[in-house]
């Protein structure tokens, strides 16, 4: 299904535009701060210095138009805002913000939650969970991430609750998180459909044979839902695996992101 993009009113469009522009200007990510963020996530290794330069820019934006919040008494800094953005925007690198339009705030708890929260969104909805979660993401609603699985994201061992999170949130755009996103012109739903049943359902066998170490975290095979999201994890931290274990699902995610970060990643360092 394609996404009914360019329907905004122009006139929005251009304040929205002028608006972005200005911000860029004005804070921009400084360099020394930028310089940090991409020496302390492996996971943006090989990206060239364009795409950087983009995602530096999308970073600054996600932090001046999303919501940041610290619950349960976490505090939040400014480096901890900034680790989320740039592993938020990764995905969104060639896609553009338009992708997040549905993603208005970003919750982050010290721990996984375990205690029973009640949160009310923007439209006022109260959403209540009480079980154990690393993060969270509903509807129109916050994403909440704990701050712990935070830390040990982006480290490039296959493991990342942002864009776990941020994989759902781009899987609801068309309306449903049931694995299967928007697709660009030219990718055909029934590809993907078909491939990524035969992934998960292999998985699902080998997650059945206890004794196989399994090279994908079978919290994949929970629904189809989970299976994007986990995929997309591995795809961003370590496309290797996915490549080697599901080339077709591979393929697919390189035509969804527009990026191919097994290529970026084993090409030869600058
Ligand atoms: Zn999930």
């Amino acid at each position: 299904m394609l996404v009914g993009r360019g329907k905004r009113p122009i006139v929005l469009g251009i304040f929205r535009g002028s608006r972005r522009s200005h911000i860029l200007k004005q804070a921009l990510l400084p360099a020394d701060v930028w310089s940090w963020l991409v020496k302390d996530h492996p996971i943006l290794e090989g990206l060239s210095l364009d795409e950087l330069a983009r995602l530096r820019e999308q970073s600054t934006l996600f932090l001046h138009e999303k919501i940041f919040e610290g619950a349960d008494g976490l505090e939040l800094t400014d480096g901890m805002r900034e680790v989320i953005a740039v592993q938020a925007c990764l995905p969104i690198l060639n896609l553009g913000a338009e992708w997040y339009e549905n993603w208005k705030t970003v919750v982050v708890v010290p721990d996984v939650f375990i205690e029973e929260h009640t949160e009310f969104d923007a439209a006022g909805v109260a959403h209540e969970w009480d079980e154990d979660n690393s993060g969270e993401s509903w509807d129109t609603g916050p994403v909440v991430l704990s701050w712990k699985d935070v830390e040990a994201s982006g480290w490039g061992d296959g493991y990342n609750v942002i864009i776990h999170e941020a994989a759902h949130r781009l899987d609801l755009l068309d309306g449903e998180v049931n694995g299967r996103p928007a697709l660009h012109e030219g990718m055909k739903p029934g590809e993907w459909l078909e491939v990524f049943s035969l992934a998960y359902e292999d998985l699902k066998g080998k997650a059945g044979r206890k004794k196989r170490r399994l090279k994908i975290d079978p919290y994949a095979v929970e629904d189809d839902g989970e299976f994007f999201a986990v995929t997309s994890e591995y795809f961003f931290e370590q496309p290797g695996v996915i490549r080697a274990e599901y080339a077709d699902v591979y393929r697919l995610l390189c035509a969804f992101y527009r990026q191919d970060p097994w290529a970026r990643m084993s090409a030869p360092q600058r």
